[in-house]
């Protein structure tokens, strides 16, 4: 049987890295395209010797290397984490505006399958909730998280866009707030900053009053969920949202940490940044349906592989640069 050749943008990332891993695992023929803006050598390292990993460094806002062949595309290059696609905003939407044409464009000429790593974000600050699909959303497009959010929303619109005109066979999938290992300790995203914090003894630092929700998955289900989709039938086109429903507010969350670490550091409140959304919840109705996939990893299951992850990273990285002690571990087996 001959194996899939598939291109996974994004791919030294967090969720990138892990799906990689995955493919892999399955016996498929992965292509990993990365610009490193936010990823990192050490995700990969251990599958370079894999002799059906190929690793291109390319950023996807620029034209595509002519002559790739593929079969299927997972979408998931772009910087998601607040401070990081903030820091450029205009190569934040040309990553996801342009990266979606020139893949679009790739899938066309290939006739491959393409999925859109969308997101939660094209909800804005949601009016209701849970959120369904249905729901076209509340962003500000004039605020500091426009770059992204409406960055995505374009892709979308481009997704769709390229299935109606040319057939392209597309999957958007609306990923909701996802963590795991092999998130950065810098990363800035709620979940790596407190356990981090926690476990240098630093104060957690809560922005808001931290009555603010969130609903958070675990890597390994996000990955099942992904693949699920791609593997749909041709006319299931998305969006579909993938998430965990449980709800819990950011000093929920700071509470869990504290307890799971043990650590008994204070917490430092700081201004809440603008347009920070209040409540996020996925409703995972059609997921369920539609690709019989739901969550199966418990948030305490999840936090605790989670600070198992960076207590490991933080104890070796005491003596040695986090990538080197990333690629130790991966090459070790921690996941
Ligand atoms: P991440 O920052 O860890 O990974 C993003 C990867 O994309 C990095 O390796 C980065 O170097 C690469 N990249 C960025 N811009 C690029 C460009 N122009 N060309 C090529 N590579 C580029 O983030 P992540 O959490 O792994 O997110 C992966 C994808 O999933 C993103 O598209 C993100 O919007 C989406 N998503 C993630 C979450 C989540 O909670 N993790 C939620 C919703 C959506
Ligand atoms: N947040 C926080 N402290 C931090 C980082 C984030 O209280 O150190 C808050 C942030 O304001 C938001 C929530 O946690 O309300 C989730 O933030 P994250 O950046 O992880 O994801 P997003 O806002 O994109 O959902």
């Amino acid at each position: 049987m001959v194996s899939k050749r598939i291109l996974v943008t994004g791919g030294a990332g967090f969720l990138g890295s892990h799906l990689c891993e995955r493919l892999l695992r399955s016996g498929c023929h992965v292509l990993c395209m990365d610009s490193f803006l936010t990823g990192s050598h050490a995700n990969v390292a251990s599958f370079l010797a894999h002799r059906n990993f190929a690793l291109i460094t390319h950023d996807i806002a620029q034209p595509l290397p002519a002559g790739m062949e593929v079969d299927e595309i997972y979408n998931l290059a772009c910087p998601a984490s607040p401070p990081h696609y903030q820091a450029d905003p205009l190569h934040t939407v040309k990553t996801s505006v342009y990266g979606a044409i020139h893949l679009l464009e790739l899938a066309q000429r290939c006739g491959a399958r393409i999925l859109q790593a969308s997101t939660s974000e094209v909800y804005g600050d949601p009016e209701v909730s849970p959120q369904t699909e249905a729901y076209w959303g509340h962003v500000n497009p004039l605020g500091p998280r426009a770059c992204y959010d409406e960055g995505k929303r374009c892709a979308e619109t481009l997704f769709f866009d390229f299935h109606r005109r040319h057939g392209v066979a597309i999957k958007v999938a609306r990923i909701f707030n996802t963590y795991g290992p092999r998130m950065q300790p810098d990363d800035g995203r709620v979940v790596s900053n407190f356990i981090v914090q926690a476990l240098r003894g630093d104060s957690l630092t809560v922005y808001g009053d931290g009555s603010q929700t969130r609903s958070f998955c675990y890597v390994d289900d996000l990955i099942e969920g992904l693949l699920a989709l791609m593997a749909s039938p041709l006319e299931v086109t998305g969006p579909i949202n993938l998430g965990n429903p449980t709800e819990l507010s950011m000093c929920e969350l700071a509470d869990r940490v504290l307890t799971l670490t043990g650590a008994c550091t204070a917490v430092d409140f700081r201004p809440l940044p603008q347009d920070d959304p209040r409540q996020r919840r996925p409703d995972i109705t059609r997921a369920k349906h539609v690709l019989g996939w739901e969550p199966t990893v418990p948030l305490s299951v999840g936090l605790e592989k989670t600070v198992d992850y960076f207590r490991q990273l933080l104890s070796a990285t005491s003596t040695t640069s986090v990538d080197g002690v990333v690629q130790v571990m991966r090459e070790e087996g921690a996941s």
